[in-house]
């Protein structure tokens, strides 16, 4: 077997041709050697899962909140 071969990052194994594969970070592996979550972005605080979030990019206080509930510098 050739040195040359890619292994997946999860099982170590070799892939076939019509492997269906994925890359994350540089590192590619078997699509069914790890689990996908197509939704979104999951936001954590300090290792504890927070939930999902829609906007990743983040959006102003303002436009989240309703007035009162952030401090208004006006
Ligand atoms: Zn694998």
């Amino acid at each position: 077997m050739s040195e040359k071969l890619k292994k997946c990052g999860a099982c170590v194994e070799a892939f076939n041709w019509d492997d269906d594969v994925i890359l994350v970070n540089d590192e590619i592996y078997h699509k069914d050697c790890v689990t996908l979550y197509p939704t979104g972005y999951f936001a954590m605080l300090d290792g504890d899962p927070l939930g999902e979030t829609e906007n990743e990019d983040g959006s102003m206080a303002f436009f989240e909140l309703e007035a009162g509930e952030y401090i208004d510098n006006d």
